[in-house]
């Protein structure tokens, strides 16, 4: 049966919240358990989907097609557990069903309330679509004592109280800041901060404390007796030199340990660490370097592109290089400057996009990795912006465009089903046809003696996407006696998948993320290929 963790943080955001609960998912795995992760956001929107980068970072991207919230990336970076839709809820999807239920009379007349309404449905998720897990991780959002989390840290209590202590365990994960004026370690905000989750019912069982420098035993102490948990399970987690490094920072802190031990069962096997400590060596060792331009709108926005950089310092972990990520803001971007930024990276990549703010600067880049052989890799957007360039400048189709972003253009990118069958948009169809994302998981089939069919060496693939704007397949032979090839196509032949430069070291073009689908341990091979392109160029 399924025992449950529940992971809050306390004093501030950004603790590494997520980051604590994909180690542990990678310890208690290796140790020989299988382990769910999920994530409850306390925010009104239903899913992340809607949000602007800006606010919230990328929007992860699951095999099931769910558009979640980041941490369900670091999940699956750390622990290879792929993420489902049933692991990522909002408050606005529990308000959402509630409300439906409602006006649809299924609460029988009753007043509708937050208890116990609201909190049933939290625990309807929490333990929905189990199946044989050992463990399910579940962590909360926020801050606790943040009024929009209140349901969530009520809904967990209620589920302690009726699975009992022996299925249900709390960890707190607070900050202990040190004092520079006056060479202290302070542990009154995690005090503090327990003491409320206290007066809210829940007493922790494990206390995580980030601080910058390690705990004394006289601070632990305090934190044990004030906080009311045994001292083994006051854990610490000093800054790691990089977030690699955390699993084997945990493992010697003992947090699986304390976990098996407060559950009363032992390791099946020995953690597996090796892995983790090759490549945080060969991330923090490696004197190779290459440096990768990043061209996009969110590129000041630190997680605007989480899976994007993780990916590539992936690629560079499988060529041993680091990888120096230049952000280039494409709306600054202008064409008589792109010689001059560029003419010293060893990659360009255009990651993901909507809307036409900062195109033509992509636009730009492209044709300046194109004919300067450039290694180039254009993902979802990036390679619809690339299939623009070459149309314009090779093709001479000078108003080649994506109706997504000029409903004058002729629509080399368009909408499914919204052109005739030489390529020419059909009028009138754009509002009818103005639809639905394709998301998640979709198959493409790669043709022999591509690029890419070497790369993933296998002629099926699976990969997860996120758009609605797709390549205008009528074109496909045009573009490839110019030299553009549709190496990957769906299986029905109707939407080009990839496309590659025949007369070009390293050109290609996925309508799909695969940086959602690599993990450190397991760099995704597209990475992998584009980084030792570069490295070599
Ligand atoms: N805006 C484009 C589309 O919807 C690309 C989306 C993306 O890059 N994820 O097709």
């Amino acid at each position: 049966m399924a025992r449950y963790i529940f992971v809050t943080g306390g004093v501030v955001s950004s603790l590494g919240k997520g980051l604590s609960s994909a180690s542990l998912a990678y310890l208690l795995k290796s140790q020989g358990y299988r382990v769910r992760l999920r994530k409850m956001d306390p925010y009104l929107n239903v899913d992340p989907g809607t949000m602007s980068p800006f606010q919230h970072g990328e929007v992860f991207v699951t095999d099931d097609g769910a558009e979640t919230d980041l941490d369900l990336g670091h999940y699956e970076r750390f622990s290879n557990i792929s993420a489902k839709k049933t692991d990522n809820i909002t408050t606005g999807k529990i308000y959402s069903d509630i409300i439906k239920k409602e006006r649809t009379g299924k609460y029988l007349g009753k007043t509708v309330q937050v208890i116990p309404h609201v909190t049933d449905r939290i625990k309807e998720f929490i333990k929905g679509d189990i199946t044989n897990e050992d463990f399910v991780i579940c962590e909360i959002g926020g801050t606790v004592g943040d009024i929009e989390s209140l349901p969530f840290v009520e809904a967990i209590r209620q589920f302690a109280n009726d699975v009992g202590k022996k299925r249900s365990l709390f960890i707190h994960l607070t900050l202990v800041p040190f004092l520079k004026s006056s060479d202290e370690i302070k542990t009154k905000p995690t005090q503090h901060s327990v003491k409320e989750l206290r007066s809210l019912g829940i007493q922790p069982d494990i206390v995580i404390c980030r601080s910058q420098k390690s705990i004394p035993i006289d601070q632990r102490k305090k934190i044990s007796l004030f906080c009311n948990v045994p001292i083994d399970n006051v854990i610490e987690t000093v800054d790691v030199r990089t977030i690699y490094e955390a699993p084997i920072s945990f493992h010697k802190e003992k947090l699986n340990r304390q976990v098996l031990k407060y559950f009363n069962i032992r390791p099946k096997k020995n953690a597996n660490l090796t892995p983790w400590k090759k490549i945080t060596d060969t991330v923090l060792n490696s004197k190779k370097q290459v440096n990768i331009a990043i061209i996009g709108k969110y590129v000041n926005l630190k997680d605007a592109y989480k899976s994007l950089d993780e990916a590539l310092i992936h690629g560079g972990i499988f060529n041993k290089v680091k990888v120096n990520l230049l952000r280039i803001e494409s709306d600054n971007l202008k064409k008589q400057d792109v010689k001059k930024l560029l003419k010293n990276v060893s990659g360009i990549l255009i990651p993901g996009g909507f809307g036409k703010r900062g195109t033509e600067g992509k636009i730009a880049a492209i044709n300046f990795a194109r004919r300067n052989k450039i290694p180039f890799f254009g993902i979802c957007f990036g390679m619809q912006m690339a299939v623009i360039e070459f149309a314009r400048n090779k093709l001479n189709i000078k108003h080649a465009g994506s109706s997504e972003l000029d409903k004058k253009c002729f629509p080399v990118i368009g909408l499914m089903n919204e052109w005739d069958k030489d390529g020419k948009i059909i009028k009138g169809t754009n509002k009818e046809l103005g639809g639905t994302m394709r998301l998640g998981l979709y198959e493409a089939k790669l043709r022999h003696n591509s690029l890419v069919k070497k790369i993933y060496n296998s002629t099926n693939i699976k990969e997860r996407h996120r758009h609605r704007y797709e390549v205008n397949k009528h074109l496909q032979s045009k573009f490839e006696t110019n030299g553009m090839i549709f190496s990957g196509m769906s299986p029905n032949n109707n939407l080009p998948e990839i496309i590659e430069l025949k007369n070009h070291p390293w050109f290609i073009g996925v309508q799909f993320h695969p940086e959602f689908k690599s993990r450190p341990l397991n760099p995704h091979p597209l990475f992998s290929s584009f980084i030792k392109a570069a490295k070599s160029k």
